[in-house]
């Protein structure tokens, strides 16, 4: 069926507004708007059913053109002496006449000098009442029609449009800096900033600094992103280790993520402060945060650990130890569950009398500590000594990512 047949069939069974009409078949022609296309298909229509010259006319679809609206097709009705009421579009309700878009547009701008929001790209989030949803699909269902577009998009496409253009800003997709709410029902408008996403990997250089809390790596953290004036700050660790335990090499990844900031202009380098260092700040995505916690148990890493041992213990065995612990897999279990991880390798260096620095590369996701001591592990590297073994010093030499 052509458009014009289609369109005929629409037409004599729902009246409908040049917008939605042009919609049914958004997918025909191309830098046209909705609008100019059903307004074009209705002149068509029109063009069709009347015939000046042979003074015939086809007064069914004349009337169903009048009925939406087409002021052409009312006026000839009339001047034949048929009063026709046009009727609200089947679809929208003529939400299209209704909306009003400098409004919007003023309100917008309200919000965004208010609260000081700085931005530079935008995206237009409209909803509808139900209903409209409703009917738009049932149109297109039950005739059939696939060159459809939402009503929704329209009206993003329309305000996006009006809006980048009085307020000098881009219209962005897949990544803008703010969403615009429009609720078209009511008129109401909201403004969202959306987070900023800034990857780095923290050293912590001194003991008893904690992950989170007060004097942290996150207390850092947040100052740090103070001048972008977020709502809040949420942060992301790979992973996590005892406030009594550096952080060297490399560092540990993380995402800081600043939610409703007011600035977006992204601190990149290094910062140190109270023995903490962000280290590499740079712009990361949402996409960064899934990956950090996903891959967080995964990271090999190696630790660097001070262990005293309580009982004697000859070189030989500290020798054999390094063997054993050769790729090897270990069982720990955590509160109900159990991991199995693996031990790369171990060194063993005695540093003085009963104290030995054990050097780790592994697999990340347990805890260290309870390998060292043998708490709810198997093997451990005090349950293969056969003595005590207790972590004085725990660092984290590197995380591989
Ligand atoms: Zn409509």
């Amino acid at each position: 069926m052509s458009i014009i047949e289609e369109a005929r069939k629409v037409l004599l069974k729902y009246p409908l507004c040049d917008h939605c009409l042009g919609r049914l078949f958004a997918s025909r022609g191309f830098m046209i708007s909705n609008e100019e296309r059903g307004k074009s298909i209705k002149n068509v229509l029109f063009m069709e059913a009347l015939n000046s010259a042979a003074g015939t006319y086809d007064e069914g679809i004349l009337a169903a053109l009048a009925k939406s609206g087409h002021r052409e097709s009312l006026l000839f009705l009339r001047r034949m002496g048929k009063a026709i009421e046009p009727q609200p579009c089947f679809i929208c309700g003529n939400l299209f006449d209704r909306i009003n878009i400098d409004d919007i547009i003023n309100k917008v701008k309200g919000i965004i000098n208010e609260q000081g929001i700085e931005f530079s790209s935008f995206q237009v989030g409209s909803t509808v009442n139900r209903g409209i949803i409703e009917n738009e699909v049932k149109v297109s269902t039950e005739l059939g029609i696939t060159s459809s577009e939402s009503i929704k998009r329209e009206l993003n496409r329309l305000i996006g449009k009006a809006l980048a253009n009085k307020l000098g800003k881009r219209y962005s997709r897949l990544n803008p800096d703010v969403v615009v709410r429009v609720n078209t029902s009511d008129g109401s408008v909201s403004v969202e900033a959306m987070p900023i996403y800034i990857e780095a990997r923290y050293r912590k250089l001194l003991r008893g600094i904690p992950q989170i809390g007060e004097s942290s790596v996150a207390s850092v953290a947040k100052e740090a992103v103070s001048e972008l004036r977020p709502l809040n700050v949420v942060l992301h660790f790979a992973g996590v280790e005892g406030p009594e335990v550096r952080v060297l090499g490399l560092g540990r990844p993380m995402i800081i993520e600043a939610t409703r900031p007011l600035r977006r202009s992204i601190l990149e380098g290094t910062v140190t402060r109270h023995g903490v260092q962000l280290l590499n700040l740079k712009a990361a995505g949402k996409v960064q945060v899934r990956e950090i916690k996903s891959k967080a148990g995964e990271l090999r890493r190696v630790y660097r650990i001070l262990a005293k041992l309580y009982g004697g213990v000859s070189d030989e065995q500290l020798r054999s130890l390094e063997d054993y612990f050769s790729n090897r897999q270990i069982r720990q279990s955590m509160g109900k569950g159990r991991r199995v991880k693996l031990i790369y390798s171990l060194r063993v260096i005695p540093v003085y009398g009963s104290v030995l620095e054990l050097i780790v590369d592994t697999q990340g996701g347990f805890s260290i500590r309870r390998f060292i001591t043998g708490e709810g592990t198997e093997p451990s590297v005090s349950g293969t000594l056969g003595v005590k073994v207790i972590p004085i010093e725990v660092d984290v030499l590197n995380i591989w990512y």
